[in-house]
């Protein structure tokens, strides 16, 4: 579908990210699913492409700019591999990186953002707590400042990349009962006090390490805190738009795989005496998976250009998100009938979609929660 935002340099550096997962991923991506895990290099060379960069200054090897529609082109190009666990194994880095830019400290800054924009070390944000990750406003952990220190006491579960990551944004409880109360805090892997489990097998996401965090009276200096004390919430929500709109840009990527591979397999396999493409039955399915491809595609480029424009549309991105995730939910279902038993064979690029959807509809916040909230910003 024709994009009347696209730009050449917007254009190059899509076909960029193409390229490479074309030849850096793509080859590889059933493997590393089943090995559970992306080598480091691939960290490196992701870094090396910019897409760790955006809003980021060039001191630390940022961009230097923002562009929401060249952060979607990453993400709808990486789930091109079928197994979105390969994006989400440096996920966490995309969706802590930007409270660290923007509320760390110079001095942490300096310490470490270099390092995480290149790629050669991990970052991971914690919010989700054993008690629950849908509502935000009462987290558990608490953060209580004594002296020249802050102690950090509960832990955080879900955590992506956790078991690889060094640093850590960690939202904590540093005042009053509710939103009003929460604060973000820079972590240390190293920080005595600070564990860590893997969560182990999960249904999706195999190549990404996801974890449980524990804090037992973990030290942290004051000046890890990141922005003003107990204003953490509004910070915590304004950079799950960047999250969520990246996962509407996943679930699209995701859906173009299942209508390409539909495409091929009804073209190339013949029942009853004709391709099966011919078959009236097949033709519905793959109009509405295309009608439903085109409308988050418009809808996700609209977003972009209204985020760039420096609104921040929160109600959309809610839209965008529980209707991109139900929209893949249905194209995942529907080619997986079309290829019938081979696309249950585990590996084949379907049968990975198929077990990402999941994720896509509950992470970052899930589809109810993304209804709820879109209506409350309507005013309703
Ligand atoms: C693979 C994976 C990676 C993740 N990575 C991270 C990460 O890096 N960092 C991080 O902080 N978190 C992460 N998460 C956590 C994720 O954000 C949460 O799973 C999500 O916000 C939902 O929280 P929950 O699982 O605790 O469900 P709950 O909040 O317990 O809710 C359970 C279910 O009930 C529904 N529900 C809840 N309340 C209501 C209601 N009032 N009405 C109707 N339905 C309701 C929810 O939609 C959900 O489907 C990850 C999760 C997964 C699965």
């Amino acid at each position: 579908m024709k994009n009347p935002f696209e730009t050449p340099e917007r254009a190059a550096f899509r076909e960029t990210v193409r390229r490479f997962v074309e030849t850096e991923v793509k080859p590889y991506a059933d493997e590393w699913d089943e090995a559970g895990e992306i080598p480091w290099e691939l960290h490196e060379k992701v870094g090396a492409l910019g897409a760790f960069g955006f809003g980021v200054s060039e001191k630390y090897g940022g961009l230097g700019f923002d562009d929401c529609f060249m952060r979607a082109a990453v993400s709808e190009e990486f789930a091109q591999c079928g197994a979105n666990g390969i994006p989400a194994a440096f996920g966490g880095r995309g969706i802590s990186i930007g409270p660290l830019e923007k509320l760390a400290s110079d001095d942490i800054k300096d310490a470490v953002l270099a390092d995480i924009v290149a790629g050669r070390k991990g970052s991971s944000l914690a919010i989700t707590e054993p008690s629950g990750g849908s509502d935000v406003a009462r987290l558990k952990t608490t953060a209580k400042r004594d002296g020249n220190h802050y102690v950090i006491n509960g832990s955080k579960t879900f955590i992506t990349g956790g078991m690889k990551s060094d640093y850590f944004v960690v939202g904590a409880r540093t005042g009053e009962e509710g939103l009003a109360g929460i604060s973000l805090f820079f972590v240390e892997k190293d920080t005595p006090g600070f564990s860590r489990t893997d969560i182990g097998r999960k249904m999706g996401w195999w190549a990404s390490d996801t974890a449980t965090l524990y804090f037992d009276d973990c030290r942290v200096p004051a000046e890890n805190l990141m922005g003003d004390e107990n204003l953490g919430f509004i910070q915590i929500m304004h950079n799950f738009n960047y999250e969520r709109l990246a996962m509407i840009a996943g679930a699209l990527g995701m859906m173009k795989v299942c209508f390409d591979e539909s495409v091929c397999w009804a073209r190339e396999r013949e029942t009853f005496g004709r391709p099966m493409i011919k078959s009236q039955v097949i033709r519905h399915k793959l109009a509405d998976m295309s009608a439903k491809i085109d409308r988050t595609e418009a809808y996700l480029n609209h977003i972009c250009w209204q985020a760039n424009e420096g609104e921040m549309p929160v109600a959309e991105i809610c839209k965008g998100k529980f209707s991109a995730t139900k929209a893949l939910e249905f194209c995942a279902s529907e080619a997986m009938q079309i290829l019938g038993g081979a696309g249950y064979l585990r590996g084949n690029l379907v049968e990975r979609v198929y077990r990402e959807v999941k994720v896509q509809a509950i992470g970052g916040g899930s589809e109810e929660i993304m209804r709820d909230l879109a209506v409350r910003q309507m005013g309703l």
